[in-house]
Formats: structure tokens, C-alpha cells, sequence
């Protein structure tokens, strides 16, 4: 089977210049070696407005891409499409269907036409549009009535549903923290456009945290601080994705504690998403973490079982493909992490469909995801646990590693050699080397007392708190999974 080259085809409109734009900022950003290796043929770049989803082949990719490369991408895609472009990925069937594995495994594979133009969405092909209507697309902001809810973000849904309805009257500012691909976005844009449709008169900002410091740079750069202070601070309601970018950009943090205030000061509603609670934090300034305090703070938690499979259910719902419930159900039980894999295996299973056209089984889907598992690299490196302990606890790496025996070095070190077992394929003897030339059993009996202190639901100094361990694990080990 020859799949469509997954960068051909796009249209040629402005948005393919734009896409060809990026990938040249991209090439320089990662360099020419990584480009080719991670991006030459093996994304897809589509933008559409000021977001530029990158398509990937696989649900396992995908987290490694999103940890990998973010940034570099965000760079590229700010550069091409301005201070606001926003990042996002999704698996791409198109590529997908490049893996060998699954070329054998789809004997209709030859008559998907490969010179159809891509689609932006990287979904596989719907029916044929009406003619005149374009191909690339504005992406819809994801609506509150499609988000499913389980017992891990009903506090959630009930608060962004609360704030949709009466905007700065009872819950303010709102706060939403959590691992990603949990669906904080999700609830942002939701509260967006059930505001946008129940009170069209407001004045609803919506923006990442990213995009406001980019404002914010290019407003000193040009001296136009006056006009942006007054954009910011007349809003009825603000809407910020993703603060955790501020954590450590003072200067920044300064003029959004302004807007905050000033917003908080007349009442409009302010709702902002993070990775992780206001409190951990901990390079937020005092000023600011209190005002975050000071409505609801709530906790988006991974999705259990039941969740996971009403989400799957729901989706496939929509799909245009025939997946049998058995298939749902495998589907639920392995991709645990968060919704962002569960939708990226449905697309997978998807573009099968669409390839065959025969209801996918149970051992369909365990065949095909399975192949895509083998066909992916490992995603965490011990690095990158290093890199997300020393981050987390304000440490060097070199004092991660030192022979220093107090509990502010010895703590954190061995949270991380109990990372290391978990999420990396390194042996106890590599790990200890790692950490500072130690032994197999220094890991074995550090990967013990973590799970005892677990078990006992100790709690743990963090930035002068004490933090149940639990929630000081999971959050590294999202940050470990995102990047
Ligand atoms: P986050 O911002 O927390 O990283 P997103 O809001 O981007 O996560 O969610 C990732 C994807 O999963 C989105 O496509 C979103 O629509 C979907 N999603 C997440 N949670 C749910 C849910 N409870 N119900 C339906 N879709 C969800
Ligand atoms: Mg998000």
C-alpha cells in the first residue's frame, strides 16, 4: 500500500502556506536531524486559525511528541501564526495507515485513493462535502453538553456549568487543575460558548496563559501597554488556560495579579485551568496563589473504568464506524491515562473501518492497537524523571545525585529512583548508577519506603506545605507523561 505522503495534499490556500511556514520554523527550532526523524514524514501540520494541530501516528506517539516537542512546536506555530496560536495533537490515521503492520493488516488498503486531498483533522474521510465548502476548517470550541461526566470531574462540570449560568456571582474565580488530556480545555471552551450563546452581550475572553504573556511581550516591545491594559481589564469575563506557564515568570505574573484584581474588583468572572493546585505553584507569588485560593479550586481526576467507557461509548457514538461494545470495553481498560488516548485509539480503530468496512471485533482492536504499541518507542527516560523531580523540588540535578543525606535531597531522590522503576525499562542497577553512583538495593529499599509511605498516606514538605506523597506522585508522573 503506498499511503498518501502525510504532508502532501493539503490545500493550496493559505493555510497550506502557513503550514509550510511552520514546518520551516520547526526544521530550525529541532534542528535537522530531529526534524527528519520525528517530522519529515512522520506528522502531519494543519492549521486552521490560529492552531495548528499536529497529526502523529499513534496514541503512544502522541504523548511522547506532546513531551518531546511542545514547545519547540509552540515556538514554530507562534512565529507563523502569531502570539496566540495554540498547539494541539491528535493521532492522524493517515499515518496510521503508513505503519507496515497494519498495511497487511487492511486488504482494501489500495483503494483509498491517495490522491484525495488530506483533511486537516487527520480523520479519516466523511462523505463528500457539498461543494464550495472549505476544506480546512475552523475548530469548534468543545461544547459542556459533550462532556461526559464520572466521579472524577463532576465537582468540575457542576462548577463550569454553575459559572456558565450566572458569571460572577457565585463561584469566582474558578479554578480547574489537572493531569492533561483530562478535559480542562474541554470545560473552558464549554463555559465559552454556553456564555457566548446565553448572554451575548458580555465581553468573553478566552485565551492560554501563553498567548496573555505573548500579548503582554509584544505590548512592551511596541509600547502599547495602555491598549492592552485596557483590553484585559474591561472584559466581563476572562477565561485563562493553562496558568501553570506563568510559574516562573515574574514580570508577567505581575501585570496578570493586575488584570486579576481589577477584573475581581468589578465583579467579572475569572476562570483559569493549571496543571496542578494553585499551591504547588510554588514559584507563584504569594499575592497571586491567594487570589487563586480564594473561590473554588477543584481537581480534575483521571477518568475510572465506568468513566473511561461511557467517554469511549460516547464517542464512538459519533464515529462513523462500527466498533463492537467488546471493543469499547478493551479500549476502557487499556488506555488509562486520559481521554486524549482514548480518542486516539478510536481514531485508530476508525480509519480500520473506514479501510475495511467490517464491524471492528474484539481481536480486531486488540490486533491493531497492539501494533501500534510494538511500533513505539518507550516514553519515559530517566532524564526526564530527573528533570521533573529537581523541577518539582527546586533541586539541581548535581544535588539530585550527591551523596548529601538530608530528607530535602534524600526525599526527592528517592521519589525519583521509584519513578524511574515505574515508567522507565532501566534495571535497579542502572537507575542507582544514575542517581549518583548507588547500588541495586539502595533503589530496591528506595522503591519500598516510597510504596510503605504511600500506603500510610504520609505527607510530605513541598514549597513549605506538607502534600499528601499521592497527589505529589501523581502530579510529577502527569508532568512525566506530558512534558
Ligand atoms: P486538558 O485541557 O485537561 O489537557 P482537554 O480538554 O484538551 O484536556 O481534553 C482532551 C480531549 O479529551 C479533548 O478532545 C476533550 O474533548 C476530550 N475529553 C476530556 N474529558 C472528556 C469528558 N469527560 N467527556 C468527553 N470528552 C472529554
Ligand atoms: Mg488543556
Amino acid at each position: 500500500m503506498r499511503p498518501p505522503a502525510p504532508s502532501a495534499g493539503l490545500m493550496p490556500n493559505r493555510s497550506h502556506h502557513e503550514e509550510t511556514s511552520v514546518r520551516d520554523e520547526l526544521r530550525h527550532e529541532v534542528g535537522p536531524r530531529n526534524f527528519d526523524h520525528w517530522f519529515h514524514k512522520n506528522t502531519t501540520l494543519a492549521v486552521s486559525g490560529e492552531e495548528l494541530t499536529v497529526g502523529v501516528a499513534s496514541p503512544f506517539l502522541l504523548s511522547w511528541m506532546q513531551k518531546k516537542f511542545r514547545r519547540p512546536i509552540t515556538s514554530a506555530a507562534q512565529r507563523v501564526l502569531g502570539p496566540a496560536a495554540s498547539v494541539r495533537f491528535e493521532v492522524d490515521s493517515r499515518l496510521t495507515l503508513a505503519s507496515p503492520q497494519n498495511a497487511e493488516d487492511s486488504p482494501n488498503a489500495d483503494s483509498a485513493p491517495a490522491s484525495r486531498p488530506a483533511n486537516p483533522t487527520g480523520r479519516p474521510q466523511k462523505p463528500p462535502k457539498p461543494a464550495g465548502e472549505k476544506t480546512a476548517r475552523r475548530r469548534r470550541f468543545a461544547d459542556l453538553a459533550d462532556f461526559v461526566e464520572g466521579e472524577g470531574n463532576r465537582l468540575a462540570v457542576t462548577a463550569a456549568r454553575q459559572v456558565a449560568e450566572a458569571p460572577g456571582e457565585k463561584i469566582n474565580p474558578l479554578f480547574l487543575y489537572g493531569g492533561v488530556g483530562l478535559g480542562k480545555t474541554h470545560l473552558l471552551e464549554g463555559i465559552y460558548r454556553r456564555l457566548r450563546r446565553q448572554y451575548p452581550a458580555l465581553q468573553v475572553m478566552y485565551l492560554t496563559a501563553e498567548a496573555f504573556a505573548n500579548y503582554f511581550t509584544r505590548a512592551l516591545r511596541d509600547r502599547t501597554l495602555p491598549g492592552f491594559r485596557h483590553r484585559f481589564r474591561n472584559v466581563d469575563v476572562l477565561l485563562v488556560d493553562d496558568v501553570d506557564f506563568l510559574h516562573s515568570k515574574r514580570v508577567i505574573q505581575e501585570e496578570f495579579l493586575h488584570t486579576v484584581k481589577q477584573l475581581e474588583g468589578h465583579d467579572r468572572q475569572i476562570v483559569l485551568t493549571a496543571d496542578r493546585h494553585p499551591r504547588l505553584l510554588s514559584k507563584l507569588s504569594d499575592e497571586l496563589t491567594t487570589r487563586c485560593l480564594a473561590g473554588l479550586v477543584c481537581r480534575v481526576e483521571p477518568p475510572d473504568f465506568e468513566a473511561r467507557r461511557r467517554i469511549v461509548g460516547h464517542k464512538a457514538a459519533r464515529l462513523e464506524a462500527e466498533i463492537a461494545p467488546q471493543a469499547l470495553d478493551f479500549v476502557a481498560h487499556r488506555f488509562r491515562n486520559n481521554v486524549r488516548e482514548l480518542e486516539g485509539a478510536l481514531n485508530c480503530l476508525e480509519t480500520h473501518y473506514s479501510m475495511n468496512r467490517q464491524p471492528v471485533t474484539l481481536s480486531a482492536a486488540r490486533r491493531i492497537l497492539a501494533d501500534l504499541e510494538r511500533d513505539c518507542i518507550r516514553i519515559v527516560q530517566m532524564a526526564d524523571v530527573e528533570q521533573a523531580v529537581c523541577g518539582f523540588f527546586g533541586l539541581q540535578p548535581q544535588e539530585l545525585k550527591s551523596s548529601r543525606r538530608h530528607r530535602s535531597v534524600s526525599r526527592p531522590r528517592m521519589l525519583a529512583m521509584f519513578l524511574a522503576r515505574k515508567h522507565t525499562q532501566a534495571a535497579y542497577s542502572e537507575i542507582g548508577a544514575y542517581f549518583g553512583g548507588r547500588n541495586h538495593s539502595t533503589v530496591i529499599s528506595a522503591e519500598r519506603k516510597v510504596e510503605a509511605l504511600l500506603k500510610d498516606g504520609t505527607a510530605i514538605p513541598v514549597a513549605s506545605r506538607s502534600w499528601p506523597l499521592g497527589e505529589v506522585l501523581e502530579t510529577l508522573e502527569h508532568q512525566l507523561h506530558a512534558g
